[in-house]
């Protein structure tokens, strides 16, 4: 049994954060421990994004810093995974020869063997496969949060969204069995978690595979069953297949947040064509009418993409347009980039970089004034925090601790002498900014959970760092 110790460093989606996690546990099941704070692991693993901008700069910059820390430490080994990882396979061990192994998003269990490999026959092992040969949860996995986890139910993606790198990398949807996905979900909630974040590339397909298109409908329902589990959230959905049986089920089931993360990417018609997005604005518009009706405080929130091949001044005024009907309780906003390998890479219409910054500052402008318009109409009412560890550092200047509401905003407020992560207070929101919301009264009232008091009595060590807040691709 090796006792080398490892760090993972992770780029991108809430996909590779899962993914992240399995990698850890396969490690550990390989006999690898975490390295500790300050000290200098036996093995680095970059869990690379092919989806951000500039994801290869960013992997080659660190690939460069990590090649004196191995003259100083031969012994040191590098391991590169993830999507990009899929992409460029070779070309990342022949720009950075001194990398040991690079392995795919498909095959993550190999990590160990590869490794093992490089060391006997001392040159780089590169194994990638083009399907999926264990579903990543059936790996072992080691959480980042004590009281809140992501579940798998899919991976993979049949939609061929023109910007999206996604399918060509993760290959087609591939569904989990939901007796499987709830047996994980139970044992979850023996081990002390209240909060679990079902995720797929788009969720709402969830059952193609198996024929049943209610499948995730029932999946929401089915965890409203399970005991412990207080707070159920998803992502990421998808307009083209968002079914009112899926609304239905999240207004019926006590703990399926009043939370929706809904991208809609333009509000043009013409541009959401050439992305193949193969819903129209008012497809959108029909589904976020249903959702405030049936749960009038359900925060709605979304992702655009700015300057889109194509875009006319007309195009972006319809996503202005629509931005101003909804008042979405957040809008994740980025400009477009081209991602080499997608279709939209290849389209000749592209933006001037400076009319699609324009494009995004007005953008933003807009966002913002809506975003926190729409958290001072939160002051007055009366919020139920779930206390966050990572985010949830006592601010030194003004006290206040931190944590999600049910509807996923992030709330400051002024704990009690014994608030710990994990534990649910109740509170008057008393002030808003553009991004948070601000409680200065005393907790009206606090419970601790099974998380609070396991985490209570784990070391400092071992204290979860909380739900990474990342942003969904679809
Ligand atoms: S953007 Fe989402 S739905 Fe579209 S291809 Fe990518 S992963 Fe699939």
């Amino acid at each position: 049994m090796s006792t080398k110790t490892y760090e993972v460093t992770t780029y991108g989606c809430q996909m590779n954060a899962h993914d992240s996690e399995r990698i850890s546990g396969t490690l550990e099941a390989a006999g690898y421990l975490p390295v500790a704070a300050g000290a200098d692991p036996d093995l680095i693993v970059i869990n690379t994004c092919a989806v951000r901008e500039n994801a290869d700069m960013k992997l080659y910059g660190r690939l460069g810093d990590l090649r004196s820390a191995k003259k100083i430490n031969p012994e040191l080994q590098i391991a590169v995974g993830g999507c990009l990882a899929q992409k460029d396979r070779n070309k990342i061990v022949a720009k950075a020869p001194w990398v040991d192994a690079v392995f795919g998003t498909h095959n993550l269990h190999v990590l160990p063997v590869l490794l093992e490999r490089a060391r006997a026959l001392e040159e780089a092992q590169v194994e990638i496969v083009e399907s999926l040969e264990v579903f990543p949860s059936d790996l072992p996995s080691k959480r980042e949060s004590a009281y809140s986890a992501w579940v798998s139910i899919s991976v993979g993606c049949n939609n061929t969204c023109t910007f999206c790198i996604v399918p060509s990398l993760r290959g087609k949807e591939k569904d989990r069995r939901p007796g499987e996905i709830l047996s994980e979900i139970k044992a979850l909630a023996d081990q002390g978690v209240i909060e679990i974040t079902l995720l797929g590339q788009n969720v709402n397909s969830y059952g193609a595979e198996f024929g049943d298109r209610t499948a995730f409908s029932k999946l929401l329902k089915a965890c409203g069953e399970i005991e412990g589990i207080e707070r159920v959230r998803f992502t990421s959905p998808h307009p083209k297949d968002f079914t009112d049986d899926v609304i239905e089920a999240m207004s019926e089931t006590k703990n399926i947040m009043p939370q929706l993360h809904m991208p809609l990417q333009s509000g043009s018609d013409d541009v959401l064509k050439a992305m193949r997005r193969s819903y129209r604005r008012d497809k959108y518009l029909g589904i976020i009418k249903r959702v405030r009706e049936v749960i009038p405080d359900a925060a709605i929130t979304t992702d655009v993409i700015v300057g889109f091949p194509g875009e006319s001044e007309a195009d972006f005024e319809q996503t202005l347009d629509l931005i101003r009907e909804v008042r979405f309780a957040n809008v994740f906003t980025f400009i477009y980039s081209i991602r080499p390998g997608t279709p939209a890479a290849e389209m000749e219409n592209q933006i001037p970089e400076q009319l699609k910054q324009a494009r995004y500052e007005r953008l933003a402008k807009e966002v913002n004034q809506i975003v926190w318009e729409e958290n001072q109409a939160r002051i007055g009412t009366i919020v139920e925090v779930l206390v966050a560890a990572g985010e949830g550092k006592k601010d030194k200047a003004t006290g206040r601790l931190s944590g999600r509401a049910k509807d996923n905003r992030l709330v400051h407020f002024i704990p009690d002498e014994d608030t710990q992560t994990g534990d649910i207070v109740q509170v008057e929101i008393t002030d808003a900014a553009p991004f948070h919301l601000i409680s200065d009264k005393p907790i009206l009232h606090s419970r601790k959970t099974l998380a609070s008091q396991l985490i209570n009595q784990t070391s400092s060590s071992a204290v979860s760092l909380g739900m990474p807040q990342v942003m969904s691709q679809s």
